[in-house]
């Protein structure tokens, strides 16, 4: 991936052949279970895998990544025949998936679900932010219905009750990222792939927002690699033994402190290199946008407030 990252950054959107070879070589079976095609990897290997991507190339890492919460939607789903006829392809990445999980925010809901006589389940609001538009078949979707939230999975094409507006990115703009309204779409019963408490959904989020600190770890690993060695190197270290360890108390700083290296780093990789740093086929520049994207994707009020306050010296 990382001779191709210039070129990849560069491009409208990620080349396919970037995610060919990642399906080729199973990676897109990471989160599956074995008897469906997947490796069922432990989350410290399935750490040092997103670590390794993303200093390959944060684009490609970004967009794969997405596929992983879908696979294990759709692993541990009860609907009728939604197992059989998705998760074997998931694996193989045969079929690609997308998130837009806009329903699992607090507060007011801002795309909500509601179902009809025949459980098809009408979808009616925006997701902000959905990666991957144009490289995934699918987009797993998560929107509110009342106190519960409802997933479904949504053909990733746009038809005249879902429109996708394409978003312009400072960094991994070539992932595709677009806002996608919705106005009563209406998705089969035989895609909805489980309803369950908002509340219950809000508990589980801190956990799942641990792979991000992956992404910032690839970034500054790549800095790394082309500085030679330098203090970075150690506190690469430090840092991931901060998020591997972190628990729920400890992982909104960890996730900061991983944000927050990865800017330093690219800063030192930029002064390192001069003034060609800049130019836009240099890799710091690239680094140095990749890890201000990193500043805000993935991020929740606990780790912005922790940011705020290591980016101010406190
Ligand atoms: C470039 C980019 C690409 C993104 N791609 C995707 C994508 O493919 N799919 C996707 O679902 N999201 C995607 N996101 C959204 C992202 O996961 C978070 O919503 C976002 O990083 C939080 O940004 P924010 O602090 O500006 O809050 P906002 O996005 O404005 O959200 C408002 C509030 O809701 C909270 N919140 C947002 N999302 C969730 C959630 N899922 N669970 C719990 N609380 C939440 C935020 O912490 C914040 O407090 C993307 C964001 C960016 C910047």
């Amino acid at each position: 991936m990382f001779p191709a990252a210039m070129k990849t950054d560069a491009s409208d959107l990620l080349p396919v052949a970037q995610l060919d070879v990642l399906a080729q070589e199973g990676f897109y079976g990471i989160a599956g279970p074995t008897e469906a095609g997947g490796l069922d990897l432990d989350q410290s290997t399935t750490s040092q895998v997103v670590e390794s991507f993303a200093s390959g190339c944060l684009t490609t890492a970004f967009v794969w990544l997405q596929h992983r919460n879908p696979v294990r939607a759709v692993a541990a789903s009860d609907t009728p025949g939604l197992r059989d006829e998705w998760l074997a392809a998931l694996c193989r990445g045969d079929r690609r998936a997308g998130i837009a999980l806009a329903g699992n925010r607090p507060g007011s809901p801002i795309l909500r679900a509601s179902r009809t006589a025949s459980d098809d389940v009408i979808l009616h609001g925006e997701a902000p932010w959905v990666s991957g538009w144009g490289r995934v078949d699918v987009i797993l979707v998560a929107a509110r219905d009342g106190d519960d939230v409802i997933s479904v999975l949504v053909d990733a094409t746009e038809d005249p009750t879902l429109s996708a507006r394409r978003l312009s990115l400072v960094g991994a703009n070539a992932s595709g990222t677009v806002t996608l309204r919705f106005r009563d779409h209406r998705v089969p019963a035989d895609r909805v792939v489980g309803e369950e408490p908002h509340a219950d959904v809000l508990v589980r989020d801190a956990a799942g927002l641990r792979l991000n600190g992956s992404l910032a770890l690839g970034v500054v690993d790549r800095c790394c690699r082309l500085m030679g060695p330098s203090v970075f190197d150690e506190r690469l270290v430090a840092v991931r033994g901060s998020l591997d360890d972190a628990t729920a108390e400890t992982s909104p700083a960890a996730r900061a402190a991983a944000s927050e290296l990865a800017m330093r780093a690219a800063a030192a990789l930029t002064v390192a290199h001069g003034s060609r740093s800049i130019l836009l086929d240099q890799h710091p520049q690239r680094l140095a946008r990749e890890a201000l994207f990193l500043l805000v994707f993935g991020s929740r009020p606990p780790i912005r407030a922790e940011l705020s306050r290591r980016i101010a010296g406190a």
